[in-house]
């Protein structure tokens, strides 16, 4: 549990720390960023455990005292800071109780107190100046590590005293390769999870488990396959996608996957390149049908909805719109 030869990519990031934890010389405050799924929380906590370690300088030995405690999410010096009944933000009274209350001891048994913030940002902007003051005069033993998904939400104040590393999106083919190596996932699954999850392992693995996202690609596949030939029909089917709105940006991606492989395919003749590999009928037969300018113009509106909803517009207009691009009438073909 938790090694760097664990993480996937972000070589940078990891060197960096594996060097910080080699001298056992850490900065007092980092922060990791990224999407959700990006290995944040992985590369994090195994950097404490590699601070930690009594053993190796690096990576963490995992034999050990200090690393089988972490494991075992015992670590005395290792302390999670959470927000109080599963609040929505971390407070500044969590900080006061978790971090500032504690500080002050030293540390139990190891060489460092370290204070693990993961979603930090959602720690308010009264807890970010609170734990402005463990940050301005740092204890020589503390350690803050904080993952975030979006820096913007700190305070200047707090960013100015931190070190802001950044986790990176793989390419699609080490996010196959992980999950077919490393997660046991069978090909065609790993190719299409490979393909929705922007290059995050992390979120590969949920969407694989997501029974949401299934019905979402069950719907796409719908929409691909039962095209409308009359506009009573295409009004019907844009209504339909009424009960998809909340995903609807996933949904609408799903789509564009399916058609860059049916797009793919009707210019190559070949399956290699495709990521959708359930229903390559569906791919084949949509290629044939239609001619590229109109698999473009498809493609096209599906971009253009994903931004007109990105900024508000109304959501059954859109539908219509959008279904009315992709369900061509015959005289347009
Ligand atoms: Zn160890």
């Amino acid at each position: 549990m938790y090694s760097f030869s664990d993480v996937y990519g972000n070589e940078l990031t990891v060197s960096y720390l594996k060097r910080a934890a080699q001298t056992k010389k850490p900065s007092h405050a980092y922060i990791i960023s990224g999407a959700a799924g990006s290995g944040k929380k992985l590369i994090t906590r195994t950097f404490a455990k590699a601070l930690q370690c009594e053993e190796t300088y690096g990576a963490p030995c995992g034999k050990c005292v200090s690393c089988r405690t972490f494991d075992s999410m015992n670590h005395p010096d290792i302390i999670y800071v959470t927000s109080a009944a599963n609040a929505k933000s971390i407070g500044v009274d969590d900080v006061r109780a978790q971090v500032l209350d504690k500080l002050s001891e030293k540390p139990f048994k190891y060489r460092f107190k370290i204070f693990i913030i993961e979603k930090g940002d959602t720690l308010t902007p009264a807890a970010q100046n609170a734990l402005l003051k463990a940050l301005e005069e740092p204890a020589l033993y503390g350690v803050f590590l904080i993952t975030a998904a979006n820096v913007g939400k700190f305070l200047p104040t707090v960013l100015s005293r931190i070190i802001v590393l950044k986790t990176k999106p793989l390419p699609m083919v080490s996010v196959y390769n992980y999950l077919t190596e490393k997660a046991g996932v069978p090909e065609k699954d790993a190719s299409e999870a490979s393909g929705y999850c922007e290059g995050y392992i992390g979120k590969a693995l949920s969407l694989l488990n997501d029974e949401e996202f299934a019905q979402l690609k069950l719907a796409a596949e719908d929409i691909i396959k039962n095209t409308r030939e009359t506009y009573a029909g295409i009004f019907e089917a844009a209504k339909e996608l009424e009960a998809y709105k909340p995903r609807m940006a996933e949904l609408l991606s799903i789509l564009q996957i399916m058609y860059r492989d049916i797009i793919i395919y009707k210019a190559t003749k070949s399956e290699k390149h495709l990521i959708w590999k359930q229903n390559i009928n569906c791919t084949k037969e949509n290629a044939s049908k239609f001619g590229m300018d109109i698999l473009l113009k498809k493609m096209n509106a599906i971009t253009y909805t994903m931004d007109i909803l990105s900024k508000n517009a109304s959501f059954a207009i859109s539908a219509d719109v959008l279904m009315m691009d992709l369900n061509p009438l015959a005289e347009e073909i």
